[in-house]
């Protein structure tokens, strides 16, 4: 369905390179990495909220940066986003009704009463009730406003659903209902989720494959319960490891596994971007850049030590990254 999103820019900053994914019909792709990797842009690039500058992003066949505005209108409606924040994502001044509805009235689909009764359906439909319709979004907890969030990306029937960290604002208790109600929804809509997250446990019982990224790119990428089991990208392995530490503060998971911080994305590392704070790093990961190579028949790692023949293995370890991780 959504086949591939290449490299594309912002301002002077290159946020996301060589991105390359496919996210099959009816699957949940998970998008994680850390703040400022890049994965919210790549959710915003493949809806075409943000201008690709290279590369291509099919959707169902069609090429998405070719598409006119009346294309472009007509992707809008089956495709669309949930934001990771429920208090700063629904307009104050709107009523729970028009909030969900407001694509229908943009779209000129149905009429006034029509679009009523629709996001009557919808509130139930998400586990509200149809007589909050009038109600506006400071009468509801984060959990309720994140359900109104899901029935506005509803109202217009879509096939694929970006999910821009959905349960990250919520409370851990609320999390695994809302996160049950997307599964529910998928089921019975036959939708298309990228999932998009900072850390690993959520995606895990939500996604069926997984794509890690890190400053810009995908290190690692296939299904779920491989990578979870067997993680061959040292950085999806400290994401890992970072998993039992999940918080619900609002920053990103603890990577206290890794030494560092996230490099600039405007001036990512040369060789292995990852180089810097890799506790694997060898001299050859400063020397060059490794491709993704193939793990098996459906895992890709942006890592040397998945080739068994490259001259990594015979390159002398980088000390300081090995130290200072291992403290
Ligand atoms: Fe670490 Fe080298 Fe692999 Fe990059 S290529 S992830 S620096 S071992
Ligand atoms: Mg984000």
């Amino acid at each position: 369905m959504l086949d591939r999103v290449l490299g594309q820019e912002t301002e002077s900053v290159k946020a996301v390179d060589g991105v390359s994914f496919e996210v099959a019909e009816g699957e949940t792709l998970g998008l994680v990495g850390e703040s400022g990797c890049g994965k919210s842009t790549t959710g915003e690039t493949v809806l075409r909220l943000r201008e690709a500058t290279e590369g291509w992003i099919t959707f169902d066949g069609d090429d998405l940066l070719a598409m006119d505005d009346d294309e472009l209108t007509q992707f809008r409606k089956r495709a669309q986003i949930v934001f990771q924040d429920p208090f700063s994502s629904l307009d104050p001044r709107m009523t729970a009704g028009d909030i969900i509805t407001e694509g229908l009235r943009i779209h000129g689909i149905a009429d006034r009463a029509e679009r009523r009764e629709r996001a009557g359906d919808l509130l139930e439909r998400v586990g509200l009730s149809a007589d909050q319709i009038d109600r506006y979004p400071h009468e509801f907890s984060g959990g309720q406003r994140q359900r109104i969030g899901i029935a506005r990306a509803l109202a217009l029937d879509p096939e694929f659903v970006v999910l821009d960290e959905p349960v990250s604002a919520l409370d851990v208790s609320v999390q695994a209902q809302i996160l049950n109600l997307l599964d529910d929804l998928q089921a019975e809509f036959g939708l298309t989720y990228l999932f998009i997250a900072h850390n690993l446990s959520v995606v895990r019982h939500i996604c069926d494959r997984v794509a890690v990224m890190y400053l810009g790119e995908i290190v690692e990428i296939g299904p779920v319960e491989e990578i979870f089991a067997d993680p061959k990208h040292p950085y999806t392995e400290a994401l890992l490891s970072s998993v039992p530490r999940v918080t619900t503060e609002e920053r990103d998971g603890d990577f206290s596994t890794l030494r560092g911080d996230v490099p600039s994305p405007r001036n990512p590392p040369a060789g292995c971007r990852f180089h810097t704070r890799c506790p694997e790093a060898r001299a050859a990961c400063r020397e060059s850049t490794p491709p993704a190579y193939a793990v098996g028949d459906r895992r890709q790692a942006a890592c040397f030590r998945a080739d068994e023949d490259h001259t990594y293995w015979e390159s002398e370890p980088i000390e300081e990254n090995a130290r200072t991780n291992d403290a």
